[in-house]
């Protein structure tokens, strides 16, 4: 597969990130604790930084919630974790970061929206008093524009002056433009007052999959800013993840986008993990980075109407995923790994040769016999009622004898290369 060729543009750093510039696409997330209570928002912030999550944004939003930032960050050093955190401030930013500038220390990064910085000759003055927080305190800055709450004196100068062509564009064409202009004079305006250029990243969000496409390709022509990508108010289970996939999909294959988040509006009790799972999966299934060892699983069908080929899929795919926070350290390029569990033989040992390590289960109806297959040669086929754990125990052995110290198995290069059909 050609790799993706990365847009040129500047790099930055947050904590010890590396963004933009060609380095490896953060995963980023979000909390929805209330930054007032240290204790749930510094377990929410750990469960997402162990997902995967690279930086993780708070919202700080009262001087109270400001106030306990620094206590966050204490009580996650003390849970061994060490992940940047982001400040999201609307509104009062400008206040809370010079009334507790033990929280503009604490945070590795603020997120800034021009949009809610406030209004007519404050906003200004107000913008200017964070972005003066950012350089005091050596901090990047996102400026990030939201549709939602684009900045309304821009726009409306921006429809006056539509208005006044002879040919005006349609409102939607102007409301993205705007989008765009609303970034990049922050961003001038930001250089103006001081702060670096490879310290600040953008972001224009928008919530419609064709309009964030268009949004993103005019913003990367026009600007070297490392660009943050994500599309706002994705939504629910599978409509947010198909949506948030679509649009950045297209993005991201054009070289575009340098930290991406995936807005998942969480099924009522569901787990916060599951955006930053999303975003790596995003990002492993178009082969820019790799997290967690991929099971490819066949989607099953009249051959399989037994649980047994779902549960075994499920099984793996979940401890391969549980293993990763021990196995990322102790069996380095185990992320690489490639697990095929196939439901029958139709297709299951074809697909079995193709990975590192698969099996082909019987189907439902034929005799319980499974054919393993390690790096694309048959070495043992498995009977009975414990397929399930002898097949985990023989990924295990090949985890370890080819990830692990002094790893007696050479890695196979696969020679196969699946041409697209004529028609
Ligand atoms: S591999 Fe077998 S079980 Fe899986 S979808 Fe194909 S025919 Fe059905």
């Amino acid at each position: 597969m050609p790799p993706v060729e990365r847009r040129r543009s500047r790099q930055i750093r947050i904590a010890s990130h590396r963004v933009g510039g060609g380095a490896p696409i953060l995963v980023q997330s979000m909390t929805n604790t209330d930054t007032e209570d240290a204790k749930a928002t510094a377990e929410q912030v750990a469960a997402l930084a162990r997902a995967g999550s690279e930086a993780v944004r708070l919202t700080v939003n009262t001087l109270e919630a400001a106030r306990q930032v620094p206590v966050i960050r204490d009580r996650l050093l003390s849970m061994n974790v060490d992940v940047p955190l982001i400040g999201d401030f609307h509104f009062n930013g400008h206040k809370l970061l010079t009334q507790v500038p033990e929280c503009a220390v604490a945070l590795d990064k603020y997120r800034i929206n021009p949009g809610n910085v406030g209004q007519g000759s404050k906003r200004d003055d107000q913008f200017a008093t964070m972005i003066e927080q950012a350089v005091e305190h050596g901090k990047p800055v996102r400026i990030g524009v939201n549709w939602g709450s684009l900045d309304p004196e821009l726009l409306a100068r921006l429809m006056d002056e539509n208005g006044r062509l002879a040919k005006p564009k349609e409102a939607g064409e102007v409301m993205r433009e705007a989008l765009i202009v609303s970034a990049l004079e922050s961003a001038a305006k930001a250089e103006s007052i001081g702060l670096p250029g490879d310290r600040i990243i953008l972001s224009c969000k928008v919530s419609a999959v064709q309009d964030l496409i268009s949004v993103y390709r005019r913003l990367a022509a026009r600007c070297d800013y490392p660009l943050h990508l994500g599309l706002t108010e994705a939504g629910m289970g599978s409509k947010g993840i198909v949506a948030s996939t679509a649009a950045l999909a297209v993005l991201l294959q054009e070289g575009i986008g340098d930290t991406i988040r995936i807005s998942l509006t969480p099924e009522p009790g569901g787990d916060r993990t599951r955006e930053v799972i999303v975003a790596q999966e995003i990002l492993q299934s178009m082969g820019l980075r790799s997290f967690t060892p991929q099971v490819s699983a066949c989607p099953g069908c009249g051959r399989t109407t037994s649980t047994f080929f779902q549960e075994l899929a499920d099984k793996i795919q979940g401890y391969l995923r549980a293993q990763m926070p021990v196995w990322r350290s102790q069996y380095p390029g185990v992320e690489d790994m490639h697990v095929a569990v196939m439901g029958c033989v139709v297709n299951g040992p074809g697909e079995s040769k193709l990975a590192d390590i698969g099996i082909s289960l019987p189907g439902s109806g034929e005799k319980p016999v499974a054919p393993v297959f390690v790096d694309g040669e048959k070495t043992v086929t498995l009977k009975g009622e414990a397929i399930a754990e002898a097949f985990q125990a023989i990924v295990e052995d090949y985890v370890r004898t080819r990830y692990g110290p002094g790893a007696s198995r050479a890695p196979r290069r696969k020679a196969i290369s699946i041409q697209p059909a004529a028609d």
